[in-house]
């Protein structure tokens, strides 16, 4: 169960990561214009963060 929190904290960050380094080299993702590139990454990111949330919400404080 640890591995798979690991697991999936890992995958986030690298999402995050891969859509804010191109963010950050893109200026249509910049405004908010998701381009063809950018938009798997910002989506990814976005799954990853919503699964990773509610992962975190359901595990009891330690
Ligand atoms: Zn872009």
């Amino acid at each position: 169960m640890t591995h798979r929190q690991d697991d999936l904290y890992v995958r986030y960050m690298s999402a995050f990561s891969a859509s804010r380094t191109h963010t950050s080299d893109c200026e249509r993702c910049q405004n908010s214009q998701d381009c063809i590139v950018g938009t798997p990454l910002h989506e990814r990111f976005a799954r990853l963060q919503d699964a990773y949330n509610t992962q975190q919400s359901r595990q009891p404080r330690r």
